[in-house]
């Protein structure tokens, strides 16, 4: 069997200029936990060009959902934004990351980090009705510039609260914080300041943070990666991974070169 398959896509959703989603067909032998990532590309001049992209779609769902940068010189998503509906791309078929809470130490809350495409992830893991049991409560941020790169939101705000399967864990559990840099919003700043400052906790209205209660993943840009990371590291938390259970998990949003 290759160690990829093809998927047809199904739809195609461009958030802003930079920015853009899709849904393919799954292959019913292509398995994932929520938070992971596989490598995904085009056939180009004969040869797959693949690159690392996290699973949007929760692991139960039939189908696979993509949320994509625009890098206008990309070898990739130079040709992938340009996708039609009935369109093939490659999937491999290996998943791999370590934005699990298997990874972490049990806790009350969960924090998910994320800034621009590093929502991703996340937005598998909060719809993953295994998390909720696992947790008091989930808190997602996503940081982005402007308000429109805010993928999802209505998603999450709307959309998510009604499912029929885990929207009361979403209703009773889930705390959605969007913030953005460049633009007057109703949650503004970058998230290392936010968590510095103790704005996300306070406006939350839970306790500060603190190495007994609280748990991390962290997906985003390399700037807050390592900001967070060595805010994290001051509190005395430690990163955990699959065979040491932390205080926080990192995956990179994408790598800068
Ligand atoms: P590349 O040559 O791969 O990248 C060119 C440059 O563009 C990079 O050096 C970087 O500066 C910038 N860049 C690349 N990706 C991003 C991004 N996502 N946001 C901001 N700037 C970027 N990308 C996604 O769009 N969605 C995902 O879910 C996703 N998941 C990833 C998971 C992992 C573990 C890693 C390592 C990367 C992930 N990426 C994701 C990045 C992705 O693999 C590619 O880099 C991206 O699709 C651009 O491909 P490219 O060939 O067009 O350009």
């Amino acid at each position: 069997m290759s160690n990829l398959f093809q998927a047809e896509v199904l739809s195609v959703h461009h958030w802003t200029d930079r920015l853009f989603s899709f849904t393919t067909t799954r292959d019913p032998g292509f398995r994932y936990q929520s938070g992971q990532f596989a490598m995904i590309g085009l056939e180009v001049d004969g040869r797959p060009l693949l690159r690392a992209y996290s699973m949007v779609s929760p692991h139960y769902e039939d189908t696979l959902e993509f949320l994509s940068i625009k890098v206008p010189d990309g070898p990739l998503t130079s040709r992938l934004q340009h996708i039609q509906v009935g369109e093939q791309i490659l999937v491999g078929r290996k998943a791999s990351g370590t934005l699990l809470t298997q990874n972490l130490t049990p806790a009350r809350h969960l924090y998910l980090l994320s800034t621009g495409t590093g929502l991703a992830p996340f937005m598998s893991v909060a719809r993953d009705p295994d998390v909720y049991e696992q947790f008091e409560k989930i808190v997602l941020v996503h940081g982005c510039r402007q308000v429109q790169e805010l993928a999802y939101e209505r998603r999450i705000s709307h959309e998510m609260p009604q499912n029929e399967w885990f929207g009361e864990q979403v209703r009773t559990k889930l705390l959605y914080y969007p913030t953005v840099t460049r633009e007057a919003f109703r949650h503004q700043g970058r998230i290392p300041t936010l968590l510095e400052t103790g704005r996300i906790a306070h406006e939350l209205g839970l306790p500060p943070i603190n190495a007994t209660d609280d748990r991390f993943m962290l997906c985003g840009s390399p700037e807050m990666l390592r900001d967070t990371r060595a805010w994290l590291d001051k509190l005395g938390q430690h990163e955990g991974n699959m065979s040491q259970p932390g205080q926080y998990v990192i995956e990179r949003a994408f790598v800068d070169k």
